[in-house]
């Protein structure tokens, strides 16, 4: 059988303990998960993409089945370009629902053979998101609680 490989796709501006249990509770179900960092966001970045990539691989340094990427362009070529036929998304709220099944159903219609993989987060960290650790970190608030430990924000 060929190997399951999943991609991450994401801002991770920065990676949060959310996006860390999503990653950590989807390890079993894959041969090998690619965390891609679009940059053709339409949102302004606030970490630099050489940092936000920094600090994805000193989280999982020790999980050889975690790949880091970059990518521009459509999720759906990128997983053709990496041969990965699952998407992983976490799902917060039923506002990540909506916006999430409308890409899901598109990208199934564009693109068969890849499968979107919902997991919700544990229920404690599911309030958890970037923006909201961007403005916490903006107006010098302490935002290390909800980003894994060892990331030092400071770092920018
Ligand atoms: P994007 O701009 O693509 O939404 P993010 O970095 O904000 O990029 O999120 C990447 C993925 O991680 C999304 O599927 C998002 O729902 C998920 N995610 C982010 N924070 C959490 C969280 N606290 N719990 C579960 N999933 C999360």
């Amino acid at each position: 059988m060929s190997k399951r490989i999943a991609i991450f796709p994401g801002s991770f501006d920065p990676i949060t303990k959310g996006h860390e249990n999503i990653l950590h509770r989807a390890l079993p179900l894959f041969d090998e998960i690619i965390i891609a960092i679009g940059k053709n966001s339409s949102k302004q970045n606030y970490f630099s993409l050489e940092q936000r990539e920094k600090w994805i691989k000193q989280v999982f340094a020790n999980e050889p089945k975690v790949r880091i990427e970059t990518y521009t362009g459509l999720t759906i070529d990128f997983c053709k370009k990496m041969n990965a036929h699952y998407i992983l998304r976490g799902l917060r709220t039923s506002a990540d629902f909506e916006f999430e099944k409308a890409i899901a159903q598109n990208n199934k219609q564009m693109a068969p053979e890849i499968e979107t993989v919902f997991i919700l987060p544990i229920p404690e960290l599911s309030a958890i998101n970037s923006t909201i650790v961007r403005d916490i970190i903006r107006n010098n608030g302490d935002a290390s609680q909800f980003v894994p430990v060892g990331i030092d924000l400071k770092a920018k």
